[in-house]
This record gives structure tokens, sequence and C-alpha cells, in this order.
């Protein structure tokens, strides 16, 4: 009975047998893990795995930093918890921190992703009422097809991907899709009551798809000129990911509102913040947002470490050239089991040919042999090990990925 309302099949039953009470809103891979450390996990009876999903890009740093680990433990011999109802001490030093890795006045703090994008939306809803004059309740926002900013019931509302959305309305109206890559396009979408783009500067559910070169720059050009704001959900594109702080420094775009989230935390607690300056920002007035646990001084200490460690540039310059060994690994495989590859930094989209499987048996198949990938829309596996991985260690999981796709 269970497998037929979950519509998983076999991975739903196996999923049922192993978690009997958990619900089974996920299809996890058939492994549990126990342990982490760097880019390394270990499972329940001690076998080893080379994490090269990071929990979507939030443990970019690697499990269990030693800098992030002593950042936690010694804040937790202070104080974890207050509210906003009273300040603490680690919050304005963290959020002067991250203002200042942005470029930017002021920072918002919230926990999760998703709250990040809420919050994005919000703001740019009263910035549109408030400065720019929108008529009341006709704010509308332009998104992009094949977006993934999260699973609220906003945020879904938005979304085309049928399984985030289908039986989940009525959705929160405001919302315009259009194609993907295409800045003319957002340029015909814009009316009087378009407050803000909201877009992924590389799409990662989507299966890392790269927009064309110049993108990221005519959307600045065209949010300028329109007197809209550009915001970039960069919770999983940046903090490093793509050699890079952003994936908006790629082509030198600075957005007007940084939605953050994932590596920020430091892969051990979830942070997330919106960054922007005093005239957008600075619009949310006291009591109209927030979050009991949003900047709490543990998720701050942690943050705020996360921050430093991201201002020398270390982790850039190490995904830039890891990145760059990855690709030629990868490239090797285009017409041997892989249909294209898209590569940003040291995070990679991979299309497995059909007649050599689904990207999901594909991924079981690199679990045996002591790999952890997470595939996306059928076909796609995406790549994007901790940071802390060695190019040793990417060689031996591309050498598995031959193994695999050579049966
Ligand atoms: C993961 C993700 C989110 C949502 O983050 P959660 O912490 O899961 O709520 C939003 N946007 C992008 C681009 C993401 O990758």
């Amino acid at each position: 009975m269970t497998t037929l309302h979950t519509g998983l099949g076999a991975a739903g039953s196996a999923a049922a047998a192993a978690e009997p009470h958990v619900a089974r809103n996920y299809a996890p891979l058939e492994v549990t893990i126990a342990r982490g450390e760097g880019a390394w996990v270990t499972d329940i009876d001690g076998r080893r795995y080379l994490d090269l999903l990071a929990a979507y890009s939030a443990v970019n740093f690697g499990h269990r930093h030693p800098a992030l680990v002593a950042a936690l433990e010694e804040q937790l011999g202070r104080v974890a918890l207050t509210s906003r109802a009273f300040r603490n001490d680690r919050l304005e030093p963290f959020a002067a921190a991250l203002a200042e890795l942005c470029g930017k006045d002021l920072v918002l703090p919230m926990n999760t992703g998703a709250e990040a994008v809420e919050t994005g939306i919000k703001v740019a809803r009263a910035w549109g009422y408030r400065v720019k004059g929108v008529r009341p309740d006709a704010a509308r926002i332009i998104v992009a097809e094949g977006n993934f900013h999260g699973r609220t019931t906003t945020i879904v509302g938005f979304s085309d991907d049928d399984s985030a959305r289908d039986g989940f309305g009525p959705f929160t109206p405001g919302f315009d899709a259009v194609p993907y890559g295409d800045a003319e396009a957002i340029a015909a979408a814009i009316t009087d009551d378009t407050v803000a783009v909201l877009i992924e500067p590389i799409q990662g559910e989507a299966g890392v798809i790269i927009p064309p070169e110049g993108y990221l720059r005519r959307i600045r050009e065209i949010c300028d000129e329109q007197n809209v704001l550009f915001i970039a959900d960069e919770i999983q594109s940046g903090l490093g990911r793509v050699g890079t702080t952003f994936a908006c420094d790629r082509e030198g775009v600075v957005p007007d509102l940084y939605l953050l989230g994932k590596a920020l935390g430091g892969g051990i607690l979830p942070v997330s913040a919106v960054v922007g300056d005093e005239d957008v920002l600075g619009v949310i007035r006291p009591g109209e947002h927030g979050s009991t646990f949003g900047g709490n001084p543990l998720a701050a200490a942690v943050g705020l470490r996360a921050v430093e460690m991201l201002s020398t540039g270390e982790f850039q310059e190490r995904a830039l050239a890891l990145g760059e060994h990855l690709r030629q690994g990868l490239d090797d495989f285009i017409g041997h089991g892989v249909t294209a590859v898209r590569i940003a930094g040291l995070w990679a989209g991979v299309d497995i040919d059909p007649a050599f499987g689904t990207g999901r048996e594909i991924a079981e198949k690199l679990l045996d042999r002591g790999v952890l990938v997470k595939d996306t829309h059928g076909q796609t596996i995406r790549i994007a090990p901790p940071i802390v991985v060695r190019a040793t260690e990417l060689d031996w999981a591309l050498e598995q990925l031959r193994l695999v796709l050579a049966g």
C-alpha cells in the first residue's frame, strides 16, 4: 500500500523500511551516514565514502572544519540563543564581516535558504511600494523558468517543477516566469508594477545550468534602466563554490540583494541572510519581519568564522584550481557515457547518456564504489565536493565513474 501512495516504487519502500518513522518527502540513496570529516563520510557499518554533494554546497568547507567547530564550541560556552528582543554581542560582528564581503551596508539574518528568499521577496515588495511608488498590492517579480528557490508555498508557486507544485496550491500571485538565460525576455516582461528580477546566477537544482556570458551584466543594465531590483539567489552558487565569492563575480556584476544560505552556516548550522544597501534593505522597519532563531549568537559566531575563511580568498582559489582539474577529467567522458558537462569552478552538472542508465542508477553504482553524488532531473548527476577535497581524491572518484560507465 505504502509504495502505491508514495509513487516512488522500490526507492520509496526501501526508505520506508529503513526509516519507518521518517515522512517520505525524500528518497535517499541506500546509505546511513554516522560520521564525517573533511570531504569524507563514514556509514554505520564503517564504510567510507567521498562526498561529492557536500549537502548541496552547505558543506563547502568540508565536514566539521576545525576552525568552524572551534567557533561553535567557543560560543557554546557563552550563550546560544537570545532572540532579537535583545541584542547579542555576536550579531553585529557577523553582519559587519558579511556586509564587507558583499560590499553592502546591511545584513538581515535568517536561518534557511527559503527564508532568505521569502525575505528578499518581502523587501522587494516593500521597496516597490515605498520607494518606487508601485500601486498598492500590485507588485510583480520576474523569475526564471527552471528555477529552484526553496520549498515554501510562495516559492513553489513560481516553480515550474510539477512535483514541487502539484497538490500544494493555491499559490501567491505576483510572479512572472521567463526563459532562463534570455535577458531580453526579462526586459520584455517588465511593467510599471515590476519591482524585482529574482534569479539564480547559475541554476543548481536544474542541473548546474550556466547562462550565456553577458546575461548577468545585461540584467544589471536592464534593472538600472527600468528601476527594478536585481536579486541574486546565491544560496547554492555563492560562497566560494564557483571559484569566486559569488557567481555574479564571474561577470563583475553586483546585484541589489544577495540571498545567501547553505555554506554561510559552515556546514554546521542553518544560517541565511539577505544582504543589501541602506536604500533597499533599509525599507524594513522594526516589527515588520523577523525570526526567533535568525541572528542567534551561535549561528552568528559560526557564520562570522565562515565569512572570515572566505575573506582570505583561499577557498575561492582552491575551488577554481580544483575545478579546472575536474573539468579536464570530465571532458574525457564526453561521448563515453556522458553527453554533456557543464562546470563552473568546483561545481559540475554531468548529463548521463540514457543508454548507460539514469542519473539515479549511476548514483547507486557510484555509491557501491564509495562515491556519493546526487542525480537531478533524470539524466544529470551533480558534482559539488567540499572545497577541501584533494585533486588525487577527485581523480579517484573519476576513476570510479569510469568503471561504472564501463559496466
Ligand atoms: C537550497 C536552495 C534554496 C533553499 O534553501 P533551504 O535552506 O533548503 O531552504 C534556495 N535557493 C537555492 C538556489 C538553493 O539551492
